[in-house]
């Protein structure tokens, strides 16, 4: 059976190989002769190819000048491929990850002070802070949920409501009885889920009725566009301070309960999402009432870190108004 074979090469094919080699290797020698000229420091130094030494050249018995050693190889070549650990490449973050717990992650990263510095610094692949099922979702007027009509797979309700609150993610309405008793326990009363999840639905009506009553710039200002609600993530809560008897969101801010929620939230996983002086990167007046969970791991770096907002904390841009 005949194989198909290459076209044999012609002797004139050869010469021309040979001849490029002994170019290529002519000008490499007269490029080291070069080197080694620049080298020396003058071209009339001592033969070429002769190992270089440090000169001493007297030119008075008082006077000795001490001349630059000549460089006796080429410096090396720096390609800067220092590895970079990446932290989605370990185990446990990728077993965490698939088994969706946003604790175990942030804690196989090395915390939450890690978490933050490997993601603002685009060092984790890994984690999509526009997942709305992710702690670490970040929903504002630039970055709306995805998909559009999301909603969190379980739900729970706190332990104290007032009217038709609705209900928290799972895993959130737990954090917030945590919440609610300590602060009681401080001395400011209890904390009470006065709004919580709502639907994309729901957002869609709230927001039609606000725009045809008030128009599209008060609308706006009044309640976010549906799919750009944090409270559709299920992660967001407004509270209210029962001291007593509960009062409203309007009035948190001013409360003893306010207060200390500000300062205490963090230990429950909670941050103030809006506050004063930030209207410009998160694109909302500020709101005491309104938390937001990020889990205890986050929350305690962004407290420690002094940040502000969940933008500045991920390096995100700012996001005053919506985009179109
Ligand atoms: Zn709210």
């Amino acid at each position: 059976m005949a194989y198909p074979r290459h076209p044999e090469r012609g002797p004139g094919v050869d010469q021309r190989v040979v001849f490029l080699m002994s170019l290529t290797i002519g000008l490499a020698v007269a490029l080291t002769g070069a080197l080694w000229a620049l080298a020396d420091g003058s071209a009339a130094k001592g033969p070429r190819g002769a190992a270089p030494t440090a000169l001493h050249v007297l030119e008075s018995p008082e006077t000795v000048v001490e001349m630059p050693s000549p460089a006796t190889s080429l410096p090396p070549v720096m390609l800067h491929v220092t590895p970079v650990a990446d932290p989605c490449a370990q185990e446990a973050v990728q077993q965490a990850l698939a088994a969706g717990s946003d604790e175990a992650v942030v804690a196989a990263f090395g915390g939450g002070a890690a978490f933050r510095s490997a993601v603002s610094a685009g060092n984790a692949p890994c984690i999509d802070l526009a997942d709305p099922r992710r702690e670490w979702a970040v929903v504002n007027k630039s970055r709306p949920l995805n998909p559009l009509d999301f909603a969190p797979a379980a739900f729970g309700d706190p332990a104290l409501v007032v009217d038709d609150a609705g209900s928290l993610r799972a895993d959130v309405a737990p954090a917030l009885d945590q919440l609610s008793a300590a602060a009681d326990a401080a001395g400011v009363g209890r904390i009470a889920l006065a709004s919580g999840y709502r639907s994309y639905a729901t957002q869609v009506q709230t927001y039609s009725s606000q725009i045809q009553q008030y128009g599209q710039a008060q609308g706006d200002a009044l309640s976010a566009r549906p799919g750009f609600s944090e409270h559709q993530t299920g992660l967001a809560a407004d509270v209210v301070s029962c001291a007593g008897g509960c009062g409203d969101i309007d009035s948190f801010g001013g409360t003893s309960a306010g207060e200390w929620v500000a300062a205490n939230g963090w230990q429950y996983g909670f941050v103030v999402r809006y506050v004063a002086g930030q209207s410009a990167v998160t694109g909302y007046d500020p709101e005491p009432w309104h938390l937001r969970y990020v889990g205890p791991a986050l929350a305690a770096a962004y407290h420690d870190g002094g940040f502000a907002t969940l933008e500045q904390f991920f390096g995100l841009s700012a996001a005053p108004a919506y985009l179109g």
